[in-house]
């Protein structure tokens, strides 16, 4: 399947082709607008009457079309349809990341340190020319290891059906983003492990044990981040286990991904909009929602302080907010590093 993508190459050379002739001047040539300032633009020209996007943006599923080669004795070329199912697991992410990245231009760069100069190149150009069955391709043969989605092969048609939780097909695929480490040190000069260095790729928050805080997010954040000191649970060992300052690996990120699956309603009545991380402010930039009876994922997010809700299974995906969305059925809050003022 590797080869398939060498369409892709180039995403550079193509973006001539998002070029089209404008209706008023036939002799000019003007450039189509992009998803995001298609999004943008929307949301500037809102009236109260149209909540929604003008059309399907991203949506659930798909289908795509590869050809395969040629049948020996027809030489018709011979096309296999790979049907997609179940992509909200991605898809409400695949959002994010694109309004993310366009809407601040200068982490591009520092997330393809990650990602590669070359995904997110063309992941941007996908998005941007509304090509959203083949940014899911992308993202599933480039980032997934292919242990991780079920594929199912009925007659010519090769299924993938991406059901599962979001953490496992997206989060958990950032490569080294948000990695950090936190180092360990038992007092017991007999311990087994005295030294130890503990690495997470991702951040996950427990709810609070009691309720008296006020910002109980932070407060996760913080028990994340902090130093303690802890009973060793190296066996046989007694010793007390001092855990060191937990750092970002490779500095603070250009976003991260709270994983907050675990969280209750109730625990959520406040969510902040601004956090304190590794000595850097974050800003709320969008969630991802869960919907337990559906098994299903939607995403929010905003744009210049607008409110959307993104959900790939309803028609009208795209919908404009007239107030931040509220987050009830949390599966993930997303922070955006914000520029040092
Ligand atoms: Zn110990
Ligand atoms: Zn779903």
């Amino acid at each position: 399947m590797e080869s398939d993508f060498c369409c892709l190459e180039d995403a550079d050379s193509h973006l001539n082709h998002i070029l089209i002739s404008s209706p008023d001047e036939p002799g000019r040539i003007e450039r189509a607008k992009t998803l995001f300032e298609e999004i943008r633009a929307s949301i500037n020209n809102n009236d109260d009457n149209d909540q929604s996007f003008w059309r399907p943006v991203l949506p659930w599923g798909g289908v795509y079309t590869i050809r395969a080669g040629r049948k020996a004795i027809s030489c018709l070329p011979l096309y296999v349809k790979i049907n997609l199912k179940n992509t909200c697991t991605i898809d409400g992410f695949l959002m994010l990341l694109y309004v993310i990245l366009r809407d601040n231009q200068s982490f591009t760069r520092e997330v393809a340190v990650f990602l590669g100069k070359q995904f997110v190149q063309h992941f941007l150009y996908l998005m941007d020319s509304y090509d959203y069955t083949t940014v899911k391709m992308l993202w599933i043969w480039d980032r997934m290891s292919k242990r991780q989605y079920r594929s199912e092969v009925h007659q010519a048609a090769l299924e993938i059906d991406l059901f599962g939780n979001e953490h496992e097909n997206f989060t958990k695929n950032l490569e080294d983003l948000m990695s950090t480490v936190q180092e360990s040190l038992c007092s017991n000069w007999s311990c087994p492990a005295r030294c130890q260095e503990l690495l997470r790729k991702t951040i996950n928050i427990n709810p609070p044990h009691e309720l008296p805080d006020r910002d109980t997010i932070q407060s996760a954040v913080n028990g994340f981040f902090c130093p303690r000191t802890d009973l060793c649970k190296e066996i046989g060992c007694d010793g007390l286990r001092e855990f060191s300052q937990r750092i970002f690996c490779h500095g603070p990120p250009p976003f991260v991904i709270l994983n907050m699956q675990i969280w209750k309603s109730e625990e959520l009545s406040y969510v902040p909009y601004y956090l304190a991380l590794s000595q850097h402010r974050y800003s709320l930039e969008g969630a991802t929602l869960f919907n337990k009876e559906e098994s299903h994922y939607s995403a929010a997010f905003q744009i210049d302080g607008y409110w959307m809700h993104y959900d790939g299974l309803r028609s009208d995906n795209l919908i404009l907010l007239n107030k931040p969305p509220e987050f009830l059925l949390l599966s993930s809050l997303v922070y955006i590093r914000s520029s040092d003022k």
